[in-house]
């Protein structure tokens, strides 16, 4: 009996670390952050490491999509292209994971704005379920003033219109702001893939069969956009394509 449990063990490991090669695998190759720099009229992108967050133009101040993961990295990223991370008045957050907001305190002056959706995930109240293990944990964002947003809403900041889109499956509250109705930042909803976007691998997401439906459902509602930004790799144009 010992010895049919041993001659298991051996492929049973050796399927696990298969797995779990493969699995880091599909994580690196999904992650292809574009260099620090213009990524399109009034769009500026900073890389910090495996993510982009992006800064938008306003009349009178800046607006990020996202917070990145390091506030130094980020700040530095923001210092090569002469922009004041001082001069961001706003934070809209696509989701709360820690490579999306880990970098907020980059932005003293901004408003942290996220979905009423995501907010339970940085009061600990939902779970995330990453690589099929599942936590519920309190967010440092938490601690801090926020701002909450309604799927539906249409907010005028500074110039800009943006509507806030519901794109759940990555994480329950996962959000897409879309600029001026030609500029999507969908965050973790997709990446790119053969000139269209696709969801992030299975194991990144909360409920991957939801992630499939809602991009889908959002390329079809929202198929008139110039640029769709993607939170781990870059942009996508509708010129190029
Ligand atoms: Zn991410």
């Amino acid at each position: 009996m010992r010895k049919s449990i041993r001659n298991l063990f051996i492929p049973i490991a050796a399927a696990v670390c298969g797995m779990l090669i493969v699995s880091v695998g599909l994580l690196l190759l999904s992650m292809r952050p574009i260099p620090d720099g213009r990524a399109a009229q009034g769009v500026w992108t900073v890389k910090d490491t495996l993510v982009n967050l992006f800064i938008i133009q306003g009349n009178s101040g800046l607006i990020a999509v996202d917070a990145g993961m390091n506030p130094e990295k980020v700040i530095q990223g923001l210092e090569k292209m002469s922009i004041a991370a001082s001069d961001v008045h706003t934070v809209l957050l696509t989701h709360t994971d820690p490579d999306h907001s880990g970098g907020i305190s980059a932005f003293p002056n901004a408003v942290r704005v996220l979905s009423s959706l995501e907010e339970p995930m940085i009061l600990g109240e939902d779970e995330r379920i990453f690589f099929g293990i599942s936590r519920s944990e309190r967010n440092p964002l938490a601690n801090e003033p926020y701002t909450l947003v309604d799927p539906g809403d249409t907010l005028d900041i500074d110039g800009r219109t943006i509507q806030v889109v519901s794109t759940p499956g990555h994480s329950p509250g996962s959000t897409t702001y879309i600029v001026d109705g030609r500029m999507a930042f969908i965050g973790d909803a997709g990446v790119q893939s053969r000139g269209t976007i696709v969801p992030l691998p299975r194991l990144f997401n909360n409920d991957s069969r939801l992630a499939e439906r809602t991009i889908m459902d959002f390329l079809n509602s929202y198929d008139d956009m110039e640029y769709i930004f993607t939170a781990h790799d870059g942009v996508w144009s509708d010129s190029r394509n």
